[in-house]
C-alpha cells in the first residue's frame, strides 16, 4: 500500500526501555503518533484506558480477532496484544507517520502487511541491566519479572530480522540514535517524493 505517511515498528524485550524512548521521541516530534493497542493484560499502576493501552477482556479481544480488527495480534507473556486496523490506515494516508510498539511477532506481520515498514529493534546493555530495569520499574510481581527475562533469550535473537538495532545503554544516546532512523527514513527518495509531492511535480520530478 503505497501511503505518503512512513510507518515504524519498535520491538524489544520487556524492560529494555522501548515504551521510555519512544514515549520521549513523541515529545521531540509532533508528526509521529503511535498506535494505543488492545491487550488482555490487567493495566498496572499508573496506566490508563486510552493512553496506554486498551485494556480489553479476552472475550472482547476475541470478538475483534473474530470480526477481522486486527492488523496484528500475538500472544506475549501469556496475555494478548493487538494493533486494530483503524486510525493506521487513514493516518498513513493522511501523511501522518505512525509508530507501533509491538513485539517481534507483531513486527514480523507488519512487515508481510506494510513491506516498506521500518522495524527497529532495541537492546539492552546487557541481561543483568535488562533484569535491574525490571525490578527498578517495579510495575510487574517477581514471578512475572522472571518468565519477562526467561522469554528476553528468544526476543533478543529476532533481532537480525529488524532492519536497525538500537542499544540503550545510555539514554540520551538511544534517543538520538532512534530520531537519527526517524529522521534518515523521511529523507529517502521514495519518502520525500511521496511527502512533498507537490515539490516534485513544481520540479518536473513527477
Ligand atoms: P529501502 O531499501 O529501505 O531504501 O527501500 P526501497 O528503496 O524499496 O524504498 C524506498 C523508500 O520508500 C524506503 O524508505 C521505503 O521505506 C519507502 N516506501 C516505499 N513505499 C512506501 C509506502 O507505501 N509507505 C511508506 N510509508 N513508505 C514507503
Ligand atoms: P519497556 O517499554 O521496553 O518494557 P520501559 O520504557 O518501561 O521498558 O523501561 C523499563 C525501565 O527502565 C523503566 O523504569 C525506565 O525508566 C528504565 N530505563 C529505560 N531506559 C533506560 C536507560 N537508558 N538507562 C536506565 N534506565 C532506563
Ligand atoms: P507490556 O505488558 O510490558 O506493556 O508489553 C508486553 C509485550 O507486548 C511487549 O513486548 C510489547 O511490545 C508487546 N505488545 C504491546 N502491544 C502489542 C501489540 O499491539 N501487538 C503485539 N504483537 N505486541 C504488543
Amino acid at each position: 500500500m503505497e501511503t505518503p505517511g512512513n510507518l515504524f515498528v519498535v520491538a524489544a524485550p520487556s524492560g529494555a526501555g522501548k515504551s521510555s524512548l519512544v514515549k520521549a521521541l513523541l515529545e521531540l516530534d509532533s508528526h509521529l503518533k503511535v498506535s494505543i493497542s488492545h491487550t488482555t493484560r490487567a493495566p498496572r499502576g499508573q496506566e490508563q484506558h486510552g493512553r496506554e493501552y486498551w485494556f480489553v477482556s479476552l472475550d472482547e479481544f476475541q470478538g475483534m480477532v473474530e470480526r477481522d480488527e486486527f492488523f496484528e495480534w500475538a500472544e506475549v507473556h501469556g496475555n494478548r496484544y493487538g494493533t486494530s486496523r483503524i486510525g493506521i490506515e487513514s493516518r498513513l494516508m493522511s501523511g501522518e507517520d505512525v509508530v507501533l510498539e509491538i513485539d517481534w511477532q507483531g513486527a514480523l506481520q507488519i512487515k508481510q502487511l506494510f513491506p516498506y515498514a521500518v522495524l527497529i529493534f532495541i537492546l539492552p546493555p546487557s541481561w543483568e541491566e535488562l533484569a535491574q530495569r525490571l525490578a527498578r520499574r517495579g510495575e510487574d510481581p517477581p514471578e512475572v519479572i522472571a518468565q519477562r527475562m526467561v522469554n528476553a533469550r528468544h526476543e533478543v535473537a529476532q533481532a537480525r530480522h529488524f532492519n536497525y538495532v538500537i542499544i540503550n545503554g545510555l539514554f540520551e544516546t538511544a534517543l538520538f540514535d532512534l530520531k537519527t532512523v526517524v529522521h534518515s527514513q523521511r529523507l529517502k527518495y521514495a519518502a520525500q517524493r511521496r511527502a512533498k509531492s507537490a515539490v516534485f511535480t513544481a520540479l518536473d520530478l513527477g
